[in-house]
């Protein structure tokens, strides 16, 4: 290792920049040399990307430039996109350069898991990403006006969402929000639009206790959301869905959120996966190397013999963690096992309505929805402080 350590993160989510963050904090004066690479010069907010893919609030709010976040006299930012992992000679490709590290920190998140389902990855959308979401959002937009200048295709106006999960119930509910209001801007009868949320599995939001998540159906049903569970989407066509019921729903858009998984790089650097996500040890490193930490939705940890999901929170807790051992690492101390303190869990069912969980008390309604606030609100605290939170904050 050279007499300065040079230090690698790469990705910029709630991992990354937790983990950047904590590094500025500990290290000392040129105790290392620590880069950041992020393929944008942004962070997002990946739990709020739901609502400007439905049109509900602005891209503004879910994006933070990175230089509002770091300290650039302690880190360098660059702006790039990983290519490659090299393990063997402790190198990072980049789309327009190389970095060599002595320590490693992947956080580059995840990616949709479409499970082979034919045309899923050709001709579903899904909410990624800012640039994802700026597509889903123009793309509905278009169908509306589209329908009023063709012979009124009712594909145009039918909305299906595969997957009840988080991001799938959470999109749903902003997108029957938007609904009245682009029927009203598009001289479109509300009656006549559908929105299908399609789950393979029985029911939606696993891990909610039931009565939470009958609330939410019930709340979505009332929104004009029509759900068909243990119904799976078999083929996915550039005008509809063909469900395992051999039911065919035409619509010319699908956004698919039923499955993630870790970043393909994970994979093609060598790592033995699930689906993309290494299962790290209990100090977050890389099996076989003491010196690569992974975290966020490319880490795997299990919760006895159940993974936990991958969530916000799960990346921020390990962001830190992982900080502190790689400081503690260069100063040849002890590293800190990694625990996971679950804090609870909140979905946003659209203005005013929500489901929470915390600790073991239930919210749903305005109570649940005023939580989802704060804990947006409590993570802008977080990463940029009162600052940041009045300027992206949004407020009850
Ligand atoms: C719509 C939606 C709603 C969600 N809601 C919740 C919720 O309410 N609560 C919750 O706890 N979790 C929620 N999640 C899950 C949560 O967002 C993720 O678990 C979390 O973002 C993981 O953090 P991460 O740091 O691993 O990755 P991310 O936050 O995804 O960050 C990865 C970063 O890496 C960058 N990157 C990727 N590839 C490259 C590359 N090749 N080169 C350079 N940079 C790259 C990306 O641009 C990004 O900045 C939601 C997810 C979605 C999609």
């Amino acid at each position: 290792m050279s007499s300065i350590p040079k230090i690698v993160i790469l990705g910029a989510g709630y991992g990354g920049i937790l983990t950047a963050q904590r590094l500025q904090k500990e290290l000392n004066y040129n105790e290392a040399d620590v880069t950041l690479v992020n393929r944008h010069d942004y962070h997002y907010i990946t739990t709020h990307l739901h609502m400007p893919a439905a049109g509900t609030d602005s891209i503004e709010h879910t994006r933070v430039s990175i230089s509002k976040l770091i300290d650039e006299f302690k880190i360098d930012l660059v702006k790039s996109s990983v290519q490659e992992i090299r393990l063997h000679d402790k190198k990072v490709i980049l789309e327009d350069g190389t970095l060599s590290y002595d320590y490693l920190i992947i956080g580059l998140g995840g990616e949709p898991e479409t499970f082979g389902i034919p045309g899923m990855a050709e001709y579903a959308m899904s909410i990624r990403s800012i640039n994802s979401v700026r597509l889903i959002r123009a793309h509905i937009e278009y169908q509306f006006a589209m329908y009023k200048n063709e012979q009124r295709p009712q594909e145009r106006i039918n909305f299906i969402v595969g997957g009840a999960g988080f991001s799938g119930i959470e999109f749903v509910a902003e997108l029957a929000d938007r609904i009245p209001k682009l029927c009203k801007e598009y001289d479109v009868d509300p009656a006549l639009v559908n929105i299908y949320n399609i789950e393979a599995a029985s029911s939606a939001l696993p891990g909610f206790a039931p009565e939470l998540v009958d609330y939410a159906v019930e709340v979505l049903q009332k929104k004009g959301v029509t759900f068909k569970f243990g119904v799976a989407i078999k083929e996915c066509m550039p005008n509809g869905v063909i469900l395992s019921t051999g039911e065919e729903i035409k619509s010319a858009t699908i956004v698919w959120t039923g499955g993630v998984r870790g970043n393909r790089l994970v994979e093609s650097a060598g790592f033995e996966t699930m689906r993309g996500r290494v299962k790290v040890d209990e100090y977050l490193r890389a099996p076989g190397y003491e010196n690569i930490f992974i975290i966020g939705d490319n880490s795997l940890i299990f919760n006895g013999d159940k993974p936990y999901p991958p969530t916000a929170q799960m990346a921020m807790q390990q962001g830190v963690s992982c900080a502190q051992n790689i400081v503690a690492s260069i100063r040849g101390k002890e590293l800190r096992k990694f625990e996971f303190h679950h804090k609870g869990t909140v979905a946003s069912l659209g203005k005013g309505e929500g489901i929470a969980v915390v600790g073991d008390k239930k919210y749903t309604g305005f109570k649940a929805a005023q939580l989802k606030k704060l804990v947006d609100l409590r993570y802008l605290f977080i990463i940029g402080g009162i600052p940041l939170v009045l300027k992206k904050g949004r407020f009850i």
